[in-house]
């Protein structure tokens, strides 16, 4: 089988509960998640990362396609990216990033109702990170430690 590298499509999958039913997790972001939440766009870490500091930005506005945003809107997201990328890059000093968008069902993307930018870091040898990490409370305290630190990072570099 050939292989397709798209890490991002180890997307967040939403539990419903009855008291986040039908919410959206960039509209309504978990707490536990949330990196950051502002006039123009939003951070939340993926629930199921691909590696470390696996984050999603997304558009204020709540819409599924690329061709839907405004230029404003765009510019607006792709500076969230821009800071997004800085903040990984500071606390994590990646090797590389992924950056991407799954747009529709079929592309691999898990919520298809609000369009998210993925941003995924990357060092030689990081496949393996799943499969070492397949415990689900390892993940989530996991996760509660890196989104502090992207969360102070990214506090320093929007303050530039
Ligand atoms: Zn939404």
């Amino acid at each position: 089988m050939k292989k397709i590298f798209a890490p991002w499509r180890m997307e967040y999958i939403s539990k419903e509960t009855e008291s986040n039913k039908g919410k959206c997790i960039f509209c309504f972001p978990e707490k536990e998640y949330l990196v950051y939440k502002g006039r123009d766009f939003t951070i939340v870490m993926n629930k199921y990362p691909y590696t470390n500091g696996h984050i999603m930005v997304s558009p204020k506005r709540h819409g599924k396609n690329l061709d839907e945003l405004t230029q404003g809107e765009i510019t607006k997201l792709f500076t969230g990216v821009q800071f997004a990328y800085k903040a990984l890059k500071k606390t994590y000093k990646p090797q590389g990033i992924n950056i991407g968008i799954n747009s529709g069902k079929c592309s691999g993307a898990g919520i298809t109702n609000h369009l998210h930018v993925h941003l995924v870091p990357r060092w030689e040898g990081d496949t393996n990170f799943m499969p070492v990490l397949s415990d689900t409370k390892i993940i989530s305290e996991h996760i509660e430690q890196s989104r502090e630190r992207i969360k102070k990072a990214l506090k320093e570099v929007m303050n530039g």
